[in-house]
């Protein structure tokens, strides 16, 4: 590694920034904005060419692709994303959709209302009178304990002193009722509504499950699985032009505000020096007083100059047999018909050759959006989970892409002569495009045995390095991402006054 001078001399030596942010996923961004609004000078590197990570949108073809998610919440009052916005003074086009997802399970089509009456009404319809009220008036109003206290306790999980205090400061009557639902799992009520041996209902709410909390009744606690499972229940979103808008509109807020946002700068080697951090990425160095890294923790103690991160944070951890990654395909069309929604599950009567899946989500543009596709055209996104992707990194995607384009047209989503162009990604393609270690993808997913008080918090080292994104505390999807920036910087800016 060349030396300081060597580098100035180069001109490839930056200093002076507060706080060096690495990753543009949704965590980074939140944290980066955060700390800009509060007068720091802050530089965000990432990897790839475009921001937004998992949370992004790319052109192909004539088409606009979302880079991962496609289903976004978290902009109602009180929720993750919306006071990001309100803390930035910034405004987002958002469109709500009236029937957030439709699945599709043993031909029966089954429509998720955002109404919880009229959700209940319909579950009823389909699994049965017995359990289905008490079971979701249970789950939303522990999701709505879960939501409402969100972004009032930014100290949790507590890791120090100054954060027992403040935590202490804030805890509300309504926090102390929640924590039970942190010792029960979803199980617990399928027994206690008398609806584990409703098969049907098990096996729906499993698949409902896996795409928000990344694992299975028995092992998501009520906390989490109630905020999963009523996800439909509350706002659902689209953003014309695809899900980068969000990402976008964070990196002109932090190039207005002062800070620096470079892409194509992979983080190699992080070094802590006397007065905070040495940041080598494939071209440049940078120095700065503090280091937030919004990339998977598997990937972040790699990036150490030495192994005392990694041993440190080792029981945090999780390796390739408790991930999961992802095949998604993403697909153009011409839309012959309209769709009463945009987003479906729909179980298969027989799992998909070589990586097993029994369901797969399927999310289409809006018709109006003629950002992401032409008049007459549309564009799906394919998604399904792999599990321990470090065994399947690759294998043969024309056999799986053969096997979901059958499913699609089954279901009518198109006919074959109706299809314009189409692309799959496997587990290598998430590693090689987002860098996350083997490619795993969703965040960690919730275990039984891991309560929200001993996931990883923001403190890396005790000193000026955090963490946020989907391997740390709140966890998955854009609001847990959201929240874990929103977290890192508060903690930040509690010990660094
Ligand atoms: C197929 C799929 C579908 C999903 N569906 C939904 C959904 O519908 N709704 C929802 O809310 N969530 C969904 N999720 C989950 C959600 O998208 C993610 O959990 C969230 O966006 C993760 O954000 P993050 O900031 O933690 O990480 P990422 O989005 O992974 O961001 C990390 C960034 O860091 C960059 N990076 C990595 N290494 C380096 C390095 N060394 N140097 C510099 N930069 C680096 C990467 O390029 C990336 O841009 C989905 C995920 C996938 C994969």
């Amino acid at each position: 590694m060349e030396n300081i001078k060597q580098l100035l001399r180069k001109g490839a030596l930056d200093l002076n920034f507060d706080t060096v942010v690495i990753g543009s996923g949704m965590a980074g961004l939140s944290a980066a904005s955060l700390l800009s609004k509060q007068g720091q000078k802050v530089l965000v590197l990432e990897a790839n060419y475009l921001p937004g990570g998992c949370s992004s949108s790319y052109y192909r073809q004539g088409y606009w692709f979302e880079s991962g998610a496609t289903t976004l919440v978290g902009l109602d009052d009180k929720m993750p994303l919306q006071y990001l916005l309100q803390q930035l003074g910034l405004e987002i086009i958002a469109n709500k959709l009236q029937l957030p997802m439709q699945v599709h399970l043993n031909g029966q089509t089954i429509n998720r209302y955002h109404n919880l009456e009229q959700w209940i009404n319909e579950a009823e319809r389909v699994f049965g009178i017995k359990g289905q009220r008490p079971f979701w008036e249970k789950a939303f109003e522990v999701s709505q304990l879960v939501w409402s206290n969100s972004i009032k306790q930014l100290a949790f999980p507590p890791s120090s002193l100054n954060d027992l205090l403040q935590s202490a400061r804030n805890v509300s009557l309504s926090q102390l009722k929640s924590l039970p639902y942190a010792f029960g799992t979803i199980e617990d009520w399928l027994n206690e509504y008398g609806l584990i041996g409703n098969q049907p209902f098990v096996q729906f709410i499993d698949a409902q499950l896996m795409i928000t909390a990344q694992n299975t009744h028995q092992e998501v606690n009520q906390l989490f699985g109630s905020a999963a499972l009523c996800y439909t229940n509350y706002g659902n979103y689209y953003l014309k032009g695809g899900m980068i808008e969000l990402p976008k509109l964070l990196v002109e807020y932090l190039l207005a505000n002062g800070s620096d946002y470079r892409s194509r700068q992979k983080v190699e080697l992080i070094t802590p020096e006397l007065n905070g951090y040495r940041v080598d990425t494939n071209s440049h160095s940078f120095t700065c007083k503090y280091v937030v890294s919004a990339i998977p923790l598997n990937n972040t103690v790699d990036l150490w100059c030495d192994n005392k991160l990694k041993t440190k944070h080792s029981s945090y951890i999780m390796e390739s047999p408790k991930l999961n990654s992802a095949f998604q395909m993403g697909i153009a069309f011409n839309r012959t018909k309209s769709f009463p929604c945009l987003h479906h599950q729909i179980h298969l009567r027989k799992p998909l050759p070589l990586i097993g899946s029994t369901s797969i989500f399927v999310s289409l543009s809006h018709p109006d959006d003629l950002e992401r596709a032409p008049l007459g055209a549309a564009v799906a996104s394919v998604s399904t989970h792999v599990p321990d992707p470090e065994k399947s990194l690759s294998f043969n995607k024309k056999t799986v892409e053969d096997a979901i384009m059958e499913v699609l047209m089954e279901h009518g989503f198109f006919k074959r002569e109706e299809l314009l162009y189409s692309f799959s990604a496997d587990p290598k393609a998430w590693q090689d495009w987002l860098h996350r270690k083997y490619g795993f993808v969703g965040g960690y997913p919730q275990y039984k045995t891991i309560k929200p008080w001993q996931m990883k918090d923001a403190r890396l080292d005790g000193k000026g390095a955090y963490i946020c994104g989907d391997s740390t505390y709140p966890g998955q999807g854009i609001p847990g991402a959201t929240l874990s920036g929103i977290i890192a910087a508060h903690k930040l800016l509690l010990d660094h006054k």
